[in-house]
């Protein structure tokens, strides 16, 4: 794990940090000085952990910010006090006046809070120096144990919405991934004015199939045909697995005739060669394809658009299979009804 620290300081507070934070090769250290370059940095590339010097511009800001940024506020701020106005108050008005101090940093966001101490005790009082050493480094330990268990986290996590994303069986998108995908991808067509298409597909007599030479048969058929279709797509299109042997393709960026186009493509390529699922087998599946573009009037869920490319499906179906229809060519009956269902 490559732990990343930014330090929000000046090098004059660096050289006050342990030996352990400067010369270490655990994990690296980036030192910025100015608070704009500092938002931007961890913007693009969090660090784990951020130690700021209280005296600089825009040091609580910055606390503040990074704790009012969700996707960043899990990273783990130690702010170093070492504005001479401030220590020079905790000298005179004790240990009450740490406190309340204390509690005032705390809630305005950051993790810790640590007292420099001044020049001349540190000069001084070699233990006091240790002290203060050790406290940055047992506070240093308690962010990285943090952002361990975060990286742990978010790495569950991925993995979590990928099983929840993904089929089993083809390790294709599932239909879950395109309730997700679909308004995203209608927003950002319409944000763009850009054409949308998509492509629903079922294959043919599949149940024979099963009948014929068994359902793990069947299954690997399946998976076969996946590989083929992922492999002939475009970068632009995602394919997602519908319901059992029936796939929907998304093409970004695609108009109504490119996606007959592809269609037709997809068609050809399945019903040219067979699938040699096994030594002993080698099976000619066809399958039926239904496209549809997005209008002005569909919903921003993509279900007017999925039932005209389902119409299309139906009728390659009636009309034969193993054939594309568009609903540019639906007829005035079949669109009518995707309109009314
Ligand atoms: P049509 O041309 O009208 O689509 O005929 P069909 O036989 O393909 O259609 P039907 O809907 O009657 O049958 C689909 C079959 O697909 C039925 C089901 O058992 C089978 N099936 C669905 N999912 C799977 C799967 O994951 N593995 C296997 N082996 N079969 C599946
Ligand atoms: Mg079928
Ligand atoms: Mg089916």
């Amino acid at each position: 794990m490559n732990i990343s620290i930014l330090v929000f300081g000046s090098h004059e507070f660096l050289a006050t940090l342990p030996d352990q934070i400067r010369y270490t090769t655990a994990f690296s250290v980036e030192i910025i000085a100015n608070v704009i370059q500092a938002v931007s940095r961890i913007q693009t590339a969090p660090p784990d952990i951020i130690i700021v010097q209280a005296s600089l511009d825009g040091s609580m800001e910055l606390c503040l910010w990074l704790k009012d940024q969700a996707k960043l506020s899990w990273i783990y701020c130690i702010l170093l006090e070492d504005r001479s106005q401030q220590i020079m108050e905790r000298s005179k008005n004790g240990w009450e006046w740490e406190l309340e101090m204390t509690s005032t940093v705390l809630k305005q966001g950051a993790d810790a809070y640590i007292w420099q101490l001044p020049e001349e005790n540190t000069n001084s009082n070699f233990a006091d120096s240790t002290l203060n050493h050790d406290l940055i480094l047992a506070q240093l330990t308690v962010g990285l144990r943090k952002a361990k268990k975060y990286r742990d986290l978010i790495r569950t996590n991925d993995l979590l919405s990928a099983i929840a994303l993904a089929d089993s069986l083809t390790e294709m998108n599932n239909r879950r991934a395109l309730e997700w995908d679909l308004p995203r991808q209608i927003q950002k067509s319409r944000d763009h004015l850009s054409p949308m298409s998509l492509i629903i597909l079922d294959v043919d007599y599949f149940k024979k199939v099963n009948d014929t030479y068994g359902h793990l048969v069947g299954d690997r058929l399946l998976q076969l045909l996946c590989n083929r279709l992922r492999q002939n797509l475009r970068y632009q299109d995602t394919p997602f697995r519908y319901g059992g042997e029936e796939f929907v393709i998304l093409l970004a960026n695609t108009t109504g005739e490119e996606a007959l186009i592809v269609a037709r493509r997809l068609n050809r390529l399945v019903s040219e060669q067979p699938f040699a699922v096994n030594n002993q087998h080698t099976i000619n599946v066809t399958i039926s394809l239904g496209t549809a573009s997005l209008e002005a009037d569909d919903d921003d869920q993509g279900i007017s658009l999925l039932d005209r490319a389902d119409q299309c499906l139906l009728q390659a179906k009636a009309t034969g299979r193993n054939r594309v229809i568009s609903s540019d060519y639906l007829s005035p009956v079949s669109r009518l009804k995707a309109a009314s269902s």
